[in-house]
């Protein structure tokens, strides 16, 4: 019995995890000590009174599928534990052959949060990425003593993630002592934050501080979607702050450097600078081979042989997260057919159905094509498109301009400020407010997916 209440419960954890928020799960879950099944309902023991209120009221039907599932139950019967001995006495009375063993409350088993794919060895080091892999290895092997805060910045899918992964990875399996490693996406960090806030006691707050203030190792990803929201700042300033006095690790990915973080407060812009900051680039040639016969071989496919090559060539502009979906599926298609080796067919068919992008020398998209195009969509002059004006009917399609130049043109920000006689904060200004209206206004998305039609077949 409760070899089986052990087993069950922790399916049960992992089941609440999914639909229970992590500082929720700290507080109020993982404290509770399953004793006994009855017919119907499943008893725990839980530290507190207010942990019970907790469980009743907030938490008891998030927990149902689960308890639903793995111990056929719908319902919980919650005890403080003064209750304990005369619950176990009632019970043992009615029930003369059953018997209920108490399981000692031992804390969760820890086991590394890190994907196991991402490590270092299974990153191919290229010239585009190697001064990022070293420092990122530095980090790792001897944390806070140099290079902190690390700030990794790159396009999408070029492996950030991988890196703050393997550097989580390396600590964990390198630790002698009990490093606290903590891993938390942007988002999440701002979720978790507003929530504590919401749970509305010190509690709430206090486990929140709990989990980032105590960190020795601090993996932020994709700080770019850091909210310009003043409280969520204000707190990641302190952690940051906190952290870093205490001579502790902090490592920050993002799309794009600090200073380009338009909602990024300059404060922190300057702390993030203070540190080690250093781009990924996209792969070259030789590193995009390098990465697809790697994938070839961890993924256990086959290909016939020179597809690695020629896919190398042919993907020149996809990022690795591309690259490897488009290895998955040719070998899937291969499978499909009954065969164990991928071949040039397959490849051509996933190719072609992925719209392999033209060479980039016909129809090259140019700054004065932009210009040209925007200027005849909204039918005004160049001369004020470029100019000072700041009526509506030439300030958008400024914007648009701006925002179609840094998504088409691999130039930085400062060169589009140049062209319109901005300094770089404008130009971010423009890029963020056409990027949040093609989120939200029809019309704008379908603007922009019309200009760069033009755009690509203007020659
Ligand atoms: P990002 O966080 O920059 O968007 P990810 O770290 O998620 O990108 O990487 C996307 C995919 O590409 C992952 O599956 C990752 O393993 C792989 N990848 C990226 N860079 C490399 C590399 N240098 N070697 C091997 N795989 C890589
Ligand atoms: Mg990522």
């Amino acid at each position: 019995m409760r070899g089986y209440i052990e087993r069950q419960w922790a399916l049960c954890m992992d089941d609440f995890s999914k639909v229970i928020s992590s500082v929720g799960m700290d507080l109020w879950i993982t404290p509770l000590q399953p004793i006994n099944i009855e017919k119907d309902r499943l008893v725990v023991i839980a530290p507190t009174d207010m942990t019970r209120t907790q469980i009743y009221e907030t938490y008891l039907n998030k927990m149902r599928p689960a308890l639903k599932a793995h111990f056929n139950v719908d319902d919980i019967y919650v005890l403080v534990p003064d209750e304990k001995d005369e619950y176990i006495r009632q019970f043992t009375e009615n029930h003369p052959d059953e018997e209920i063993e108490l399981i000692d409350p031992k804390p969760a088993t820890l086991k590394n949060p890190f994907n196991p794919r991402y490590t270092f060895d299974n990153f191919v080091i290229g010239t585009t990425n190697q001064v990022i892999y070293a420092a990122a290895r530095a980090v790792a092997e001897s944390p806070a003593v140099r290079f902190n805060p690390l700030f990794i910045y790159g396009g999408v899918g070029l492996g950030k993630t991988h890196l703050l992964h393997a550097i989580g990875n390396y600590i964990w399996e390198h630790k002698t002592t009990n490093l606290n490693i903590v891993y938390v996406t942007c988002e999440q960090f701002t979720n978790a934050f507003v929530e504590a806030i919401r749970e509305r006691h010190e509690k709430g707050m206090d486990a929140f501080h709990k989990r980032y203030r105590q960190a020795d190792v601090l993996l932020i990803d994709d700080i770019q979607f850091i909210s310009n929201k003043k409280s969520v700042q204000e707190e990641f300033f302190n952690t940051f702050n906190d952290l870093y006095s205490a001579g502790k690790q902090i490592i920050i990915s993002s799309d794009r450097p600090p200073k380009e973080i338009a909602t990024l407060e300059e404060r922190l812009r300057s702390r993030f600078a203070s540190g080690f900051m250093q781009d990924i680039q996209p792969p070259d040639f030789e590193t995009r081979l390098l990465i697809i016969q790697k994938k070839i071989e961890l993924e256990r496919f086959e290909f016939e042989k020179g597809v690695d090559y020629e896919l190398a060539e042919r993907l020149a502009s996809f990022n690795i997260r591309e690259i490897e979906a488009i290895l998955r599926k040719i070998y899937f298609l291969a499978n499909l057919r009954g065969k164990t080796v991928a071949t040039r067919e397959e490849m051509e068919e996933v190719l072609e159905k992925e719209g392999e992008p033209a060479p980039v020398s016909i129809n090259k998209i140019t700054q004065d094509k932009i210009i040209g195009v925007v200027c005849k969509h909204f039918t005004i002059d160049k001369r004020d498109l470029v100019g000072r004006k700041r009526n509506k009917e030439i300030v958008e399609p400024r914007q648009v301009c701006i925002y179609l130049m840094w998504s088409q043109l691999a130039i930085p920000l400062a060169t589009i400020g140049q062209v319109f006689g901005r300094d770089h904060t404008t130009i971010i200004h423009a890029r963020d407010k056409i990027m949040e209206l093609i989120k939200t206004n029809k019309q704008m998305k379908k603007t922009i997916n019309d200009l760069i039609t033009e755009l690509k077949s203007a020659s």
